[in-house]
């Protein structure tokens, strides 16, 4: 079974630009799949209509076999992490990562073991009584993980997430998130530009050109041609 089949779907925006053609993409249960290609081709387009935070124009998103083009993000067990963090400045470290949960009335006691076992995961759990901007840059990429970890999701989805950090912190959140994604077997699609991230995260590559998929494969097989 596919965690998730993009099929044959295409996005044209109400001005007439077509974002995505004809994507026909699948993807394996824990598989971690990044969509690589040059600004405007279409990457956000597609993750976005995943997420559903886009409609699709025409064609299927099939997420663990069921059909979620008319579902609300809300309800898709799909968790989005940002480059920008889209934590909450007023609220503690416990709140932000707490946030999802507290909306969707879960039990205080299950909100507190979520929240603790992904803080002690990410190791936050010193900071849980903190506010973001008493963190370091890596921190705050942490409690933006955790938010989306905490709610247990099929599907992580990565939008750019290190573009707005330096080289080092670049490196290490690589790494990290690598790892953690081996660790959960969380399935995840991750957006970037930069190569070198598709190169070293991916289990598989999609590449994107002007809305098309124009090749998808192991990074070996990508990258390493003879
Ligand atoms: P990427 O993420 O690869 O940079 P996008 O998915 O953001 O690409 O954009 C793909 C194409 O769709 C670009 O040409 C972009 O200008 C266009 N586009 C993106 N969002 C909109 C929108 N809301 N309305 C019209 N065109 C859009
Ligand atoms: P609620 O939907 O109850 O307000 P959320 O703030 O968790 O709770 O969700 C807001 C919307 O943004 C949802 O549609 C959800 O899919 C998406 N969302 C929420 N939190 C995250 C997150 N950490 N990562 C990604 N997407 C999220």
């Amino acid at each position: 079974m596919s965690a998730l089949e993009i099929r044959n779907v295409s996005k044209i925006y109400p001005n007439g630009k077509v974002a995505t053609q004809r994507a026909d993409i699948s993807i394996e249960t824990g598989e971690f799949v990044v969509f690589v290609g040059p600004s405007g081709c279409g990457k956000s387009t597609l993750l976005r209509m995943i997420a559903g935070l886009e409609s699709v124009t025409s064609g299927d998103i099939l997420l663990a076999d069921e059909r979620i083009n008319d579902l609300e993000p809300a309800d898709r067990n799909i968790a989005m992490v940002f480059q920008n963090y889209a934590l909450y400045p007023h609220m503690t470290v416990f709140n932000n990562l707490a946030y999802g949960l507290i909306n969707r009335k879960y039990p205080k006691a299950e909100i507190q073991k979520r929240v603790e076992a992904t803080a002690k995961m990410l190791q936050l759990s010193e900071y849980l009584h903190s506010k973001p901007k008493e963190l370091s840059g890596g921190q705050r990429q942490r409690v933006a993980m955790g938010r989306a970890i905490v709610r247990e999701p099929k599907l992580f989805l990565f939008d750019e997430p290190l573009s707005n950090l330096d080289a080092k912190l670049r490196n290490t959140m690589r790494l990290e998130i690598k790892a953690l994604q081996r660790r959960l077997k969380t399935t995840a699609v991750y957006v970037t530009h930069d190569q070198v991230e598709a190169m070293t995260m991916a289990d598989k590559i999609v590449i994107l050109n002007r809305g098309t998929v124009e090749q998808i494969g192991t990074p070996q097989a990508i990258y390493h041609r003879p």
